[in-house]
């Protein structure tokens, strides 16, 4: 928990205590109240169970809307732990964490999440697919992108193809083809004044906002295919951005309606009442409201709608066709995978790309000339007749999937040393190994004449010892 003295500005509050009449004072009160530190745990890297027996944190289950969801109870700091480092969990405020699971993902499906950096709500579909289909996250600030390609990779998302591209130039390349379609739009941000503190919000920047949702929406229902679901999120209050925005939407889309979700304690409804007359709507209602007084977390809006109406598909997104690596490149990876890798790859997935090698994911479309950021799982570079790991693979591995392991405890010596940088002292069999916490991955090694020399990324390394920084 950390404690918030924030208060928002003074014309948000009198708007929302116009709109909110008796339970106004409720709601402001909550801007005094601790914000809730969330996490998620990995599912593509262990069960919840598994991660509450583990776990050095005190956690608290978020609830039954959300089995894999946890608040963390001390002060201690999940986030400079070397169990997030090796991508066990994701740190997530706790009404986010309802997005994810109203999206409901299933595996093998092809899934779109349209505004997906730093990556929060991505995760969680990439965990939901379970290593099988296929996630497009896309985020159109290639800045942002490139972040979320970092959290994908600590994730171990390698079922998932990653671009920087506005929402027209994804509906012109794939077409209604996803079966889920996310989008978690930008928004004034009103959810987030108690977290991040005041920042610049006006009537005219909420309006701004909403003309760019209802944009970016209604491109976005030219990716859903016949039957397929389109979620829209924010964490803003201000009906403009949420009810009217849904309203318009039904509105322009009739052939999509409403779904009503399950309701869990604290989910509160959509509010028909709080858009202008001619486009109010009694379904609106199914929309989903979380308030920072009535449940854990900063505050979001949810709708689900589904596509009723069998509409033909103009076009479909080709499969990826695309050129295998030579038998010169074959032969040196093969190499290095029987040297060091317990696990076989389907050697028809291998894409080379500029000396890289992908594992692409089993279901991949054609891009075009989207703006690719990485597609499928990055396993490592070809140097002169031999092969260097990326870190991406080892944040993929399972704890069996690598012939050698160096193992050690999350406050050892050895992992202090691993995370800065630093070679240490390990006696074993010389070679690659998979440096691992607790049996997770973290990072590739290699071991000569009995110290391992150190592979983990300059870019995440830290300074210090990660034990001085969290006492
Ligand atoms: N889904 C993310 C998560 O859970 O971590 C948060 C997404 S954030 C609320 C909204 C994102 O929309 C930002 O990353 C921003 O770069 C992106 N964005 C801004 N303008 C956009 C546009 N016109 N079309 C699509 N995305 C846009």
């Amino acid at each position: 928990m950390t404690t918030n003295p924030q208060s928002p500005p003074p014309d948000f509050l009198a708007k929302m205590a116009g709109l909110l009449g008796e339970e106004f004072e409720q709601f402001a009160q909550s801007y005094g109240e601790a914000t809730a530190v969330g996490l998620r745990v990995n599912t593509l890297k262990l069960s919840a169970a598994d991660f509450s027996t583990l776990s050095p944190f005190a956690l608290k289950a978020v609830g039954p809307h959300e089995p894999d969801g946890f608040l963390v109870t001390d002060d201690s700091k999940p986030g400079s732990h070397p169990y997030h480092a090796a991508g066990l969990y994701y740190l997530q405020e706790p009404s986010a964490m309802v997005v994810g699971g109203l999206v409901d993902a299933q595996p093998g499906e092809l899934v779109l999440d349209l505004a997906a950096a730093p990556g929060g709500k991505a995760t969680h579909l990439a965990a939901q697919l379970q290593g099988r289909g296929l996630l497009v996250a896309n985020d159109v600030h290639t800045g942002r992108a490139r972040l979320l390609a970092e959290n994908m990779t600590r994730w171990g998302a390698a079922t998932s193809l990653i671009t920087s591209a506005d929402p027209e130039h994804l509906a012109a390349q794939f077409g209604p083809i996803f079966d889920r379609v996310l989008v978690d739009a930008p928004c004034s941000g009103e959810g987030m004044f108690r977290k991040q503190g005041p920042f610049e919000w006006s009537e005219g920047m909420v309006l701004a906002c909403s003309r760019r949702q209802t944009a970016v929406l209604h491109t976005a229902a030219q990716l859903v295919k016949p039957g397929g679901r389109l979620v829209y999120a924010t964490c803003t209050f201000s009906p403009e951005e949420d009810e009217a925005v849904i309203a318009h939407f039904l509105r322009q889309f009739p052939q999509f309606e409403l779904i009503d979700p399950p309701r869990f304690a604290g989910f509160g409804a959509g509010r028909p009442s709080w858009v202008d007359e001619s486009l109010a709507d009694d379904a609106l209602e199914k929309c989903v409201r979380l308030w920072p007084h009535h449940f854990p977390g900063e505050g979001h809006f949810i709708a689900v709608r589904q596509q009723i109406e069998a509409v033909k598909p103009q076009r479909f997104c080709k499969p990826l066709r695309f050129a295998p690596p030579g038998k010169k490149e074959l032969a040196v990876w093969q190499a290095f995978a029987d040297e060091v890798l317990q696990v076989d790859f389907d050697e028809e997935r291998l894409l080379l790309v500029n000396g890289r090698l992908y594992l692409l994911p089993e279901l991949a479309l054609e891009t075009g000339k989207l703006h690719l950021i990485r597609y499928g799982l990055l396993l490592g570079e070809f140097g002169k007749g031999h092969f260097r790991p990326d870190h991406a693979l080892a944040l993929a591995l399972k704890p069996n999937d690598a012939a050698l392991t160096a193992n050690f405890a999350a406050d050892s010596d050895e992992i202090a040393a691993y995370w800065q940088g630093l070679d240490f002292a390990s006696a074993g069999p010389d070679g690659w190994l998979l440096v691992a916490v607790d049996g997770f991955g973290l990072g590739w090694g290699k071991r000569v004449n009995g110290r391992i020399k150190n592979h983990y990324p300059r870019g995440l390394r830290r300074n210090r010892d990660w034990r001085v920084e969290s006492a």
